[in-house]
Formats: C-alpha cells, sequence, structure tokens
C-alpha cells in the first residue's frame, strides 16, 4: 500500500518548500490510490511557535490537500504528533540496547563541552569519543534505575553507506558523525529517531521531502538496519532558489506560503501550477495551460521530477495568477473575497451579502485583468468597497476648504450626482471641475486616484454616494 507523509516541524510560517513538499507528496498519493498523511515533528521544544501546527492545517486545506490521516482527524497509526508517542520512541531506543544497537551515554554536558573545545582548538570536527560504549549494559541499567541523567546515543561507526533516491539516482554517502544522541536526557528523541520510528510504524512507504534532509539519509538508513527493517523508498526534491543557485532564505518575503495568499492574492490553483511547473512530474506538461488538481494527479509521474533547482520566476507566477482569477467562478472569489475582508477588516459596517460581493466582482472585472486586485481590497485602492473614508479633515486639508466645504454641502442638498449638475455646483463656486472631480473622489473612496466618479456613482448609487459624503462630515 502506498502511504507517503508531510512532517512538519510548527517552528513558524510555512515556507513555499514546505508546500511544495505537502504537494508532491498529495499528488504522489493520490495517483496511486495511496494514503497521504500528515505528522507534525515538534520533538525541538525550543523552536516551537504557538498556533503554527492549525496554521499549516488550514494552509493545506485552503489548497485542498486533504489529508487522509493527522492530528485532527486521528486514524489507524496514531497519535501523529510526535510529542504525543514519547513511550514509543523510549521503547524503541530500548529495543536497540538490548540488539546492541545503541548504549547509555551518561556524560556531563561539562564533559562534552570540553571534547568540543578541545577539537576547536586542534582545528578538528568535535567527534564524541565513545567513552560511555563501555560501560557494561548491567551497570548502564542499574545507574539508570538510580535516576543517573543520561542520553541514548546510538553505535554508529564511520563508513560509507548507500542508497536509492528517485530522483538523485544511487548515492553513497560517507557516515562521519560518532554515535548520535537518539535519545535526549529529557526523554524526547532527536529528529532521526523519531522520524524514522514514526515512518516505519506510521508504514510509510514512499518518504518525499526537501534535499535538505538528503545528508540526514545515511544515517537513517542505518538506523533502519540496526532495526532489522527496510527502508521507505526515498525522493529528494531540489532546492527552491530566485536564481537557480542561492537558496531562498528566511528573510525574504516571498519564501512563504502566506505571501502568495495573504499578500499578493494568487489564488490556491495558481500556485499549485506554479509550483508544479518549476518542479515538474507532471507528464505531458503544457506551460500553457492551468491544471486542476485533479488533472496534475492523473498526470503526475514522480520519476519526471528534475534534479534542477526549482526557481522562483515571478513571471510564471504573473501569469497563472491571471489565467487563476480569470477562470474562477463568482462563488470561488465571492468566499475568498469575504473570507479576506472578515480577516482583514473586521471592523467593516458592509453587509458581506452575496449579491454586493458579486457586484464588487463584476467592477472589477470589467476594470481590471489581474489577480493583484484581491490584496487590494483590503489594503490597497479597492479597500472603499468595504470602508468609508473617515474623517473630513484629511479631504479639506487638501483644499482651500471653504469653498471645498460649500461645495460639498451644495452636494448633499441636491443629492444630485449627474455630471451636469456636478458642472453646475463647480461653476457657481468658480472652482475648476477636475479639482471638484478630485474632491469627490477623496470624499467617497479616500484616494486620489480610482474609478471616474461616474463608475462610483453608478456602483454605490446617488443616495449612498450622498451619504458617505454626510458620515464623514459628522
Ligand atoms: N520535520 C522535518 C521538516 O520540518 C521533516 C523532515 C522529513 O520529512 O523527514 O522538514
Amino acid at each position: 500500500e502506498i502511504r507517503v507523509r508531510f512532517a512538519p516541524s510548527p517552528t513558524g510560517e510555512l515556507h513555499l518548500g514546505g508546500l511544495r513538499t505537502a504537494l508532491y507528496n498529495y499528488l504522489f498519493a493520490r495517483n496511486h490510490g495511496g494514503k497521504f498523511i500528515v505528522r507534525i515533528e515538534d520533538t525541538d521544544r525550543t523552536r516551537l511557535v504557538e498556533g503554527s501546527a492549525q496554521r499549516i492545517r488550514s494552509i493545506l486545506s485552503h489548497y485542498g490537500l486533504r489529508s487522509d490521516e493527522d492530528p485532527w482527524q486521528g486514524g489507524s497509526a496514531g497519535p501523529y504528533t510526535q510529542s504525543e508517542r514519547l513511550p514509543i520512541y523510549a521503547e524503541h531506543a530500548e529495543r536497540l540496547i538490548d540488539s546492541r544497537h545503541a548504549y547509555r551515554c551518561f556524560c556531563s554536558s561539562k564533559r562534552l563541552d570540553l571534547l568540543r573545545k578541545n577539537a576547536a582548538r586542534e582545528g578538528s570536527i568535535p567527534l564524541y569519543d565513545r567513552r560511555c560504549r563501555s560501560i557494561s549494559t548491567e551497570e548502564a541499567r542499574s545507574r539508570a534505575k538510580n535516576g543517573e541523567e543520561h542520553v541514548i546515543r546510538f553505535v554508529m561507526d564511520h563508513q560509507d553507506v548507500g542508497f536509492e533516491d528517485s530522483v538523485f539516482g544511487s548515492i553513497t554517502q560517507r557516515v562521519e558523525e560518532s554515535d548520535p544522541v537518539l535519545l535526549k536526557s529529557d526523554g524526547y528523541p532527536t529528529y532521526h529517531l523519531a522520524n524514522i520510528v514514526d515512518d516505519k510504524t506510521m508504514r510509510i512507504s514512499d518518504v518525499i521531502r526537501g534535499m535538505e534532509w538528503l545528508s540526514s539519509t545515511g544515517k537513517h538508513v542505518l538506523l533502519y538496519k540496526a532495526f532489522g527493517w527496510s527502508s521507505p523508498r526515498f525522493v529528494h526534491l531540489p532546492l527552491i532558489t530566485r536564481d537557480g543557485k542561492k537558496k531562498l532564505s528566511k528573510r525574504d518575503k516571498d519564501a512563504f506560503v502566506d505571501y502568495y495568499d495573504k499578500e499578493m492574492g494568487v489564488l490556491p490553483q495558481a500556485v499549485i501550477n506554479f509550483l508544479v511547473r518549476n518542479g515538474s512530474g507532471v507528464r505531458d506538461f503544457d506551460q500553457s495551460k492551468l491544471y486542476t488538481l485533479q488533472e496534475l494527479i492523473e498526470q503526475f509521474d514522480v520519476q519526471l521530477i528534475g534534479r534542477r533547482n526549482f526557481q522562483l520566476d515571478g513571471d510564471s507566477l504573473s501569469q497563472y495568477g491571471n489565467a487563476a482569477f480569470r477562470s474562477a467562478s463568482d462563488q470561488e472569489l465571492i468566499n475568498l473575497i469575504r473570507q479576506r475582508v472578515e480577516s482583514h477588516l473586521p471592523s467593516t459596517s458592509v453587509d458581506l451579502s452575496d449579491e454586493y460581493l458579486k457586484r464588487v466582482i463584476e467592477f472589477l472585472r470589467v476594470k481590471e485583468e489581474t489577480f493583484a486586485f484581491l490584496s487590494q481590497l483590503t489594503k490597497g485602492q479597492y479597500t472603499f468597497f468595504f470602508t468609508c473614508p473617515k474623517s473630513s479633515e484629511n479631504v479639506l486639508s487638501k483644499f482651500s476648504s471653504d469653498v471645498a466645504i460649500q461645495a460639498l454641502d451644495r452636494i448633499m442638498e441636491s443629492g444630485s450626482w449627474q455630471i451636469d449638475s456636478l458642472k453646475g455646483v463647480a461653476k457657481s463656486l468658480d472652482m475648476a471641475y477636475p479639482k471638484l472631480l478630485s474632491l469627490l473622489r477623496l470624499s467617497l473612496i479616500d484616494g486620489t486616484s480610482g474609478p471616474p466618479i461616474t463608475e462610483l456613482r453608478d456602483f454605490f448609487g446617488e443616495s449612498e454616494c450622498t451619504e458617505r459624503i454626510r458620515k464623514m462630515r459628522e
């Protein structure tokens, strides 16, 4: 049975590479009629960020990557959060002690520090000197029983380890670390132990993950052997880079999934096509086409994933972004906009009904061909659909206020937004007509540029326009 997992650490916002890993796992599982599992790897307690696992969960659902087993719905191989599996790791570490593949180490942190310092002084790699390997199992057991603090280390001699990777082919790795820690003194496992015990006990058939884990794989293969288990198949995905060389850094805004969704307003389907186009893995891939998730599933082939580094190519992102915006249904856009407005502009007094949002979309579809408007609805030039200009001071300070106030008063009185009557107002006050129009734009939408006044009038209606001015003057 094909079972794959996405195993993020909840240490902050999800990286674009994380979404790509999840996507490839998902496509692979669905293509084979297998299971897609989400496991939260939270054993590094110092790096935990609260709320991060929940955020990952909502991102996966936003992108349509539905999992079959995970911490929230459970499943036959749970629990799916590592911190809830400590007894499983302890039991497995004991097993390795019994088979002499692991041993208890009582060295103090002071001693380890000293080893490190000495190594640094000699300019060599700090390696544990394996002193506790020679303690007999019986002695070690009784010292542990007496409560002496210790870790459990893996017996790992320097050697070459070979394994196959679906993307990178046959690999031989020289393992040089010296007896790495498997279980820490507080009972938490290190990443390596937890990762392979979970992959085995969750019956994972294929490990698909970012290439940054390739260098750990040799060690993992040795652990599988020590347990007497066969390894899963490995698929390591190439790095995500800006230009084909440099890895994206955590300082780059566009390294995070949130940026595409929240800042740019790119629809999920566009981001998914963008990721696949760059990483490949799809049979007969047509770059000009916007694929649905279902089509990608059907044409997915892991053998086609390239070794070339993934490049963030802004042009292809815009191209997919626009295509997805144009092909999205009204209802999809309505839901998306409502969600965004509710989370970004919670104090809006506008009724976010389907009808209203549909009119907003129609207005924009006519004006805009790009997806970028989505982000502008909540922070750029289109927020006026959901907010009113707040104070008249800002507006009037830009005009010689006497005339401006009189102009606004006259328009409020007449309630007419027809061109003739607006022109009449301007003339009666000896005000240039374009100047009146900028005054009105500022009053209606708090902006110096934007749609023509006639379009705003037709969208809001005369009485709502008048009402906006009245509210602003209050
Ligand atoms: N917890 C690791 C990460 O955050 C998972 C590595 C793996 O998939 O084996 O990327």
